[in-house]
C-alpha cells in the first residue's frame, strides 16, 4: 500500500513495519502475562570503588526472561511499559526485590535502583519507597534518574526528588552527558551522585573526563563512570579521582544468586 508522506509524495509500507506494529502489540499484552506470572528478574551489576575496586554496591537491572523469547533486555521492553503505563506496577516490584536482596547482600553494600519518568509522576511513589526501605539504613538506597524524567514537569518532579530526599535515600543524575541541559539541572536537583554516561569512555578525550570529574567533585557529588570495559580506563579513571565505577572490565550484571557469590 501506499500513503501519503505528509511532504506531499508518497512513501511504501514495507512489510517489516507492520510486522513491527503487531509485535509492540504482542509485547503489550505480554508484558502484563510477565507481571502477573513473575517472569521479570533483577540482575546486579556491581559498582566498584576505582581505588582498589572493592565491591561498594551493586545496580538492579530489569530483565524479562520471556517463555519464547528468552531474556530480553529492558530496551526492548521498558519504552512500551512507560507507554502503557505498566512500569508504575513493574517499579514497584523492582523497588521492593532490589531491597528485599539488598538485605540479603548485608548492611555492608548499597543499591542502586533506575526509576522512570513515569514513575516521578506516580504520588504513590514517596510511599513505596518508604515501605520498601523499612528496616534498612536509607542511605544505602540510592534512586537513579536521569535528566529527561525533570524536564517534563519540573515542579513536581522537584517536589517529589525534594520527598524522597526527605526519607534519606540518595538521588543519581544517571547517563549524566548524554541530555542537553545538564548543568543548569544539576544545581537544581538534589542529587547525592553522578554517573558518567559510558559515552563519555568512548570518546577517549581525557581532558573532558577530567573537567566532568572536576565538576562533580565541586558540587561535592559522589562520581560513578558508567561502562568501563579497559585497563587503561579504569587506571586513567583512578588517577583523575574519580570515586566508583561499573562495567564489564569488574563484572556484568549477575543474576541475583551469582551476586551473592561475588561478595562471599
Ligand atoms: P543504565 O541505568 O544506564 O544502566 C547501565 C547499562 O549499561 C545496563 O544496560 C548495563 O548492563 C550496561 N553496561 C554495564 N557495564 C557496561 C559496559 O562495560 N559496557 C557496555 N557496553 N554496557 C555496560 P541494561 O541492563 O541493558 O539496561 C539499559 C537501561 O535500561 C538502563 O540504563 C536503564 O536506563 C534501563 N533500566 C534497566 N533496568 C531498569 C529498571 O528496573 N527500571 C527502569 N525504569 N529502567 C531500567
Ligand atoms: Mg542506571
Ligand atoms: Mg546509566
Ligand atoms: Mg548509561
Amino acid at each position: 500500500h501506499a500513503k501519503r508522506d505528509g511532504h506531499g509524495g508518497f512513501r511504501l509500507f514495507e512489510p517489516a513495519m507492520h510486522a513491527d506494529v503487531l509485535a509492540r502489540l504482542e509485547l503489550r499484552t505480554d508484558l502484563q502475562r510477565a507481571i502477573d506470572e513473575g517472569e521479570l528478574e533483577l540482575h546486579y551489576q556491581p559498582v566498584v570503588r576505582l581505588v582498589d575496586r572493592t565491591t561498594t554496591g551493586f545496580e538492579a537491572l530489569m530483565r524479562w526472561r520471556h517463555p519464547e523469547r528468552g531474556l530480553v533486555s529492558p530496551a526492548d521492553f521498558i519504552p512500551i511499559a512507560e507507554e502503557t503505563g505498566l512500569i508504575i506496577p513493574m517499579g514497584r516490584w523492582a523497588l521492593h526485590e532490589a531491597t528485599t536482596h539488598l538485605r540479603a547482600l548485608g548492611s555492608l553494600y548499597r543499591m542502586n535502583v533506575n526509576l522512570s519518568a513515569k514513575q516521578l509522576q506516580d504520588p504513590g511513589l514517596v510511599h513505596d519507597v518508604r515501605e520498601a526501605i523499612v528496616g534498612i539504613d536509607p542511605g544505602r538506597l540510592t534512586l537513579e534518574l536521569t535528566e529527561s524524567i525533570v524536564m517534563e514537569d519540573t515542579d513536581h518532579a522537584v517536589a517529589q526528588l525534594t520527598a524522597l530526599k526527605a526519607l534519606g535515600v540518595r538521588l543519581a543524575l544517571d547517563d549524566f552527558g548524554t541530555g542537553y541541559s545538564s548543568l543548569g539541572y544539576l544545581s537544581r536537583l538534589p542529587v547525592d551522585v553522578l554517573k558518567l554516561d559510558r559515552t563519555f569512555l568512548a570518546c577517549d578525550e581525557p581532558n573532558l573526563i577530567a573537567a566532568v570529574i572536576s565538576l562533580g567533585q565541586a558540587l561535592a557529588l559522589d562520581v560513578v563512570a558508567e561502562g568501563i570495559e579497559e585497563e587503561a580506563q579504569w587506571r586513567t579513571l583512578r588517577d583523575l579521582g574519580c570515586h566508583y565505577g561499573q562495567g564489564f572490565l569488574f563484572s556484568k550484571p549477575l543474576t541475583a544468586e551469582d551476586s551473592l557469590a561475588a561478595i562471599a
